[in-house]
């Protein structure tokens, strides 16, 4: 049975996770992957994350920035009228 080296460093897994490690890095990971269940583990986490995070919706700006800006004051004053009457 052949023991894993020791673990590469988290910056070394997240580029290769994100395929961007080169040269002797990418191959010392690669042979190491190939015994460490516990990094295979992680790059997969890694890649899993990275895939969830392109899925996300990005925020939207208000189609009139300028209403939504002005309307917010409006609500609050709005709000304490009701409050006053009470
Ligand atoms: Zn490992």
């Amino acid at each position: 049975m052949r023991f894993p080296s020791f673990h590469p460093a988290n910056g070394e897994l997240q580029r290769f996770a994100d395929g961007e490690s080169e040269g002797s890095e990418r191959e010392r990971v690669t042979r190491h992957l190939a015994s460490c269940t516990e990094c295979r583990a992680l790059v997969s986490f890694i890649r899993d994350v990275a895939a969830k995070a392109r899925n996300l919706d990005a925020p939207r700006a208000p189609a009139e920035p300028r209403a939504a800006a002005l309307a917010a004051p409006l609500r609050t004053v709005r709000r304490f009228g009701r409050i006053r009457r009470c």
